[in-house]
């Protein structure tokens, strides 16, 4: 019997750990991740200050699972009701039981420009162009850096954006300004309305200029245009307004319910999917309900493994119901951060520290202790020395 994972994010990497202590030794449990590699894509926006980061979030999947054939591979094709995937290379994989954790793209809704002049951040690539692109306009003494799209994504870059200009030129005003593009009412579409606010002032005390209800009608070499018909003209362009399904999916993240079911033995589960969970609640696109459902998911396909061992029950048990307990949330703005922690929104140093050790605690959960340890050196510095 083989039980298939399908990318080796927070979602696929979650998953495959609790099941290779669940599973039993002589069901075949493949992970197949087209870089081979697990990135702590919640922390990328750190290495467009600090490139020295991403040896503490980038970590070979080997290295953290023990029990799994991992394959590097692209997943090019998915047949969930045959349970076949096929490769980029043409291989085809058959599958028992399996899990669709691709994640997902950088969205640009076919607005005219963007693809090929807004810098997306999924890649360490992504990260390093923006930090390239960034520092040739400080030096080039630009005007301004459009980021467009104030989710999670946007917010950080803007933060880090705006403390590496500030080291790189001193407290001057020197620097080009940074303008921050929403569509919607408020930064960080979705949250509460204090953490929503908490942020705007944080990246308004850092020198973020915020413009909401702003939506991006076309880009080109040098100017971003808004619908309202105004030209923004900027020297850089970071997009990072939406995400949308990987090409695997045929650019669709499938709507999945309470089981998070794509088919009868096929799961989807974190960015890749638009989760409804259930109450009813649309879960956000976020690791830590990608991690949440990968707890929910490996109960199911346990279930199911134990099923199929009992060849006579007819019985087919219920996969899990998923429901998103969110214990709050944390995000950085440049060297500040601001948490919300149940109804608490918190600013300043405990919001620092909330940030590093979320990630910290994260990748000690994954068995990547020694790299927890270097990414809190990078959040916080090293401890000083005795
Ligand atoms: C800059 C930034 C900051 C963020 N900040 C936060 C935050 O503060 N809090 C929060 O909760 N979330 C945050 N997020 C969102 C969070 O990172 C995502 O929601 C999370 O990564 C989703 O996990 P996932 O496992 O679904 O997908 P991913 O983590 O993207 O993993 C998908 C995996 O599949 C692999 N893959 C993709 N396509 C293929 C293919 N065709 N074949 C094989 N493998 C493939 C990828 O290489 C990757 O390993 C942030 C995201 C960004 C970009």
């Amino acid at each position: 019997m083989r039980v298939l994972v399908l990318g080796g994010g927070y979602a696929g990497l979650a998953l495959t750990r609790r099941l290779e202590d669940r599973l039993p030794p002589d069901v075949e449990l493949l992970l197949v991740d087209d870089t081979g590699e697990h990135l702590v894509l919640h922390e990328l926006h750190r290495a467009i200050r600090r490139p020295s980061i991403v040896e503490a979030i980038s970590i070979p999947l080997a290295d953290v699972t023990y029990r799994a054939d991992v394959r590097t591979g692209t997943v090019a094709e998915i047949d969930a009701d045959e349970r076949v995937v096929t490769l980029a290379d043409g291989e085809q994989l058959e599958y028992d039981i399996g899990a669709v954790c691709l994640g997902a793209e950088t969205a640009d809704y076919g607005i005219p420009g963007v693809e090929e002049h807004g810098t997306p951040l999924k890649t360490v690539a992504d990260a390093e162009t923006i930090r390239e692109e960034f520092l040739d306009v400080l030096e080039r003494s630009g005007d301004r850096v459009v980021i467009g799209g104030a989710g999670l994504s946007g917010i950080q870059v803007a933060g880090e954006l705006a403390a590496l200009a500030r080291e790189q030129l001193g407290d001057t005003d020197d620097g080009p300004e940074l303008c921050l593009l929403e569509q919607k009412t408020s930064v960080a579409p979705g949250f509460d309305a204090e953490f929503q606010d908490a942020i705007e002032n944080a990246l308004r005390e850092s020198g973020v200029d915020i413009r909401t209800e702003s939506v991006v009608a076309g880009a080109s070499e040098d100017a971003v245009e808004l619908a309202a018909g105004e030209r923004i003209e900027c020297d850089q362009f970071v997009w990072t307004g939406g995400i949308t399904g990987r090409t695997a999916l045929d650019g669709e993240r499938p709507v999945v319910r309470k089981t998070l079911r794509l088919a009868d033995r096929t799961f989807v589960l974190g960015d890749a999917a638009r989760v409804v969970d259930a109450e009813g609640r649309r879960v956000p696109a976020s690791a830590q309900a990608a991690v949440r459902e990968a707890a929910v998911v490996a109960e199911s396909m346990v279930r199911l493994v134990e099923h199929d061992r009992r060849a006579a029950e007819l019985f087919v048990p219920r996969p899990e119901p998923f429901r998103f307990d969110s214990p709050g949330w944390v995000v950085s703005v440049g060297d500040d951060a601001v948490a919300q922690i149940g109804p608490a929104v918190l600013t300043g140093r405990a919001a620092v520290a909330a940030k590093a050790t979320t990630g910290a605690s994260y990748l000690g959960s994954v068995g990547a202790v020694g790299r927890a340890v270097d990414l809190v050196y990078e959040e916080l510095g090293p401890p000083p020395s005795e």
